[in-house]
Order: structure tokens, then sequence, then C-alpha cells
């Protein structure tokens, strides 16, 4: 049997610089634990665009559109800014999600005890967090028809318009209670139902999609409003947050701040289950390509790592891999290494992108 093939596009700015540290992971997987992949690169973003023109060609969307996981690392930077909308480098990361109809989103937020003292929270309401934000990604408002900034009568009134089709909810609650399965079989679906049509659709199809498929999955319902106070008051009660585009894009962005630092948030974007069972799929950390640091050995590479690390666990169902790559940074920030960005008001000596990646190796190592 062949093995699994992972498509590399590492961006722009750290991209390559955090992603360096991945393929020293993926190389140790192969060395250590005899889990291999057929590795192969492209560009995407503004390097795309230098080589070719385009932020993403035809070709490298096919080789997307083959592989069993794409990781990205990050696109963009200054030097693009002035280009044209159409061929800006963020224009193919969301070509790549577009046509790969990646519609599940998944940001866990988790904190490692380690670094729990860096949350504006205090350290018992967010030490051993772990929960995960399912964002619908492909419709909603940020997508509805009609759309636009309209002349009525002497004055400008800007459109948007929410949106949902039943199989659009429906897919997307399924994702979000399959990842339940996986973790701690509690769900809790967030909407408007109380002042918005598509928020009481959204409630009665998560529902359904419960009563007929899922009864094993605990389900509660909360107005994302509501959700956003109880994350900010006690986010361990929850596990699998499911909720739509909109509110998914702010729920997710708190959630993730609770645990500290952007250079340590990882992401998961999935759609359909193809013929083998895998979703198609792209890993990337939250983070942009950081035009301030780049080029000088100073990003964090575990948003990146961990983006691999749900690859393990989401598109490859190799969860104990997971916990092995995810246990290896817990142990390496409990050891005190810190890169710039998590250095607390006391100082110290951070290390580099590359001994960040050696020292997860050395964790990874002891493992074994
Ligand atoms: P950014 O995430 O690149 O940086 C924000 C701040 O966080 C910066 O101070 C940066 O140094 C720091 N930071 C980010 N990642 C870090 C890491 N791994 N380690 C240490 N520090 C880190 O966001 P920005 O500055 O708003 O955007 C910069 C460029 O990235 C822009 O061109 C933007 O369009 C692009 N961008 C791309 C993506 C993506 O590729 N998915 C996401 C956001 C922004």
């Amino acid at each position: 049997m062949s093995n699994p093939s992972l498509l590399i596009l590492a961006g722009d700015g750290i991209g390559p610089e955090v992603m360096a540290e991945v393929k020293k992971i993926i190389g140790w997987y192969g060395d250590k634990r005899g889990v291999h992949f057929d590795v192969s690169e492209d560009l995407v973003g503004g390097c795309a665009y230098d080589a070719h023109g385009t932020p993403l060609t035809d070709e490298t969307m096919a080789k997307a559109q083959a592989a069993d996981a794409v990781l990205l690392g990050a696109v963009g930077g200054p030097k693009y800014d002035k280009l044209d909308f159409s061929v800006k480098p963020e224009r193919g990361l969301l070509r790549l999600r577009k046509e790969m109809d990646l519609f599940s989103n998944l940001r866990p937020a988790q904190c490692f005890d380690a670094l729990a003292d860096f949350s504006s929270l205090k350290r018992d309401i967010v030490a051993g967090l772990d929960i995960m934000i399912v964002r619908e990604l492909t419709s909603g408002v940020y997508f509805g028809e009609p759309r636009g900034i309209f002349v009525e009568g002497n004055e400008r009134v800007g459109i948007n318009t929410q949106r949902y089709t039943e199989s659009e909810i429906a897919r997307v609650a399924r994702s979000a209670f399959e990842l339940a399965r996986k973790r701690s079989n509690k769900v809790c679906s967030m909407e408007k139902a109380n002042v918005m049509e598509s928020g009481i659709l959204w409630r009665d199809v998560v529902q359904e999609i419960h009563d007929k498929e899922y009864t094993d999955v605990e389900l509660s319902h909360m107005y994302a409003d509501a959700g956003a106070m109880q994350l900010c008051r006690w986010p361990k009660q929850f596990d699998v947050i499911v909720t739509d585009n909109l509110f998914g894009d702010l729920l997710s962005d708190m959630a993730a701040m609770l645990t500290g630092s952007l250079g340590m948030l990882p992401s998961a974007s999935l759609g359909l289950p193809q013929a083998n069972g895998r979703p198609k799929a792209l890993y990337e950390p939250v983070h942009g390509s950081a035009p301030d640091i780049a080029g000088q050995g100073k990003a964090n590479p575990i948003a990146c790592i961990l983006s691999f690390a749900m690859a393990l666990r989401y598109s490859f169902d190799m969860g104990a891999e997971a916990d092995r790559l995810e246990g290896a940074v817990n142990d390496v920030l409990a050891s005190g290494a810190r890169t710039a960005d998590l250095m607390g008001p006391d100082g110290g000596t951070p290390i580099s992108t590359s001994q960040m990646g050696d020292a997860v190796i050395a964790a990874l190592n002891a493992t074994l």
C-alpha cells in the first residue's frame, strides 16, 4: 500500500521557517515510528505570485485536491499589499478553501499548563482547558446574497445576508458530532434562535441530526451571546462547540486567545470524506506571515507543529501519535523553553525557531 500523501505549502514570511521544523518532525515519524508520508512541496501566496504571477496555479490546486492532507504555513507580506485584489496572496488560500469545499473549521483552545499564567484569565479557569470550536466556513453571512452597498433615497445602505440551507447545517453538525465522539462526547450548538430565523433552522437541524444519528453524544443549545459570556466565565464546561461562520469567527478567536500567544494556535479545515474515508483537509497555524520577525529565527513553530498533530489525528486516524506530539510540546514548555513571543515580563533568554523544533524532537525521543 502506498504512503499517505502530504502537500506542503510553506508560503511567505515565517511560513517556511516554521514549516522547516514540521519537516523535521515528519522525518522523525518516518525514522522512529515507521510512519511514512509521501511529501511534496509547492508554492502559495506571494512566493507563487513572484514565480507565476498568480497566488495559486491550477497545477498546485490540482495537487492539493489529490493530496490526503495539505499543510500550509502562512501567506502575505507588505511587499504584496499594493497588488490587485485578484492576485493578492490571501486569494490563494481562499481558493484552496473554496475549491476543496472545506466547510468545517476546527479551532482548538487548549491551555498548556506551563502557559496558564499567560492567559488574561485566572490560572484555575484556564489550566487544563481543552475545547474545540467547529465553525461553519463556506456559507452564512459572509457569502449570502444580496450583499453590497446600495443607495436608497438619499442615503447608502450596507447589506449582507445570513443564509443557511438544511444540508449546509447538517454537514457541519455531523462533523461536530463525529469529532465529539473522538473527544468527550459533548456538543454545544450556538446560534441566535431568539432573534434570527436562520438560527431557528440551525437549532432544529442540529437537533434532528442528533436525534437520528448521534443519540450517544450529549447535545445542548445556547444563544451565541450567552455562549461568549460562558466562555469567559467557565470555559471548561464545554467540549465541542458548533456554530455558524460569523459567530464562529468571533467565538473561536476569543476562545483561542484564552490560552495565550498566537504562535501556539493550530487549525484544521475539513471537507467531506473521500472514497478512502479521509476528509479533504488543510491544516495551518492561525497566525499570519509575521513580516516583523520574518528571517530572524524568532518565530514560534509550535502552532505549525500542533497543526501537523491535528493532521495525524483527523486525517490519518493516528490519535496516539498526535497525543505523543502534543505531549512532547507540553514537556518542552514545562522544561521552561520559550521562543521570544512566550517570554513573560520577567524576561529570560528566548530560544530560536530551530532550537524549539529540536527541543520538540528531543522530547519525542524521550517518549520512546
Ligand atoms: P500575523 O499573525 O502575521 O502577526 C501578528 C503578530 O503576531 C506579529 O507581531 C507577529 O510577529 C506575531 N506572530 C505571529 N505568528 C507568530 C509566531 N509563530 N511566533 C511569534 N510571533 C508571531 O498577523 P499580521 O501582522 O496582521 O499579518 C501579517 C501578514 O500575514 C499580512 O500580510 C496578512 O495578510 C497575513 N496573514 C496571513 C494569514 C494566513 O496565511 N492564514 C493569517 C493572518 C494574516
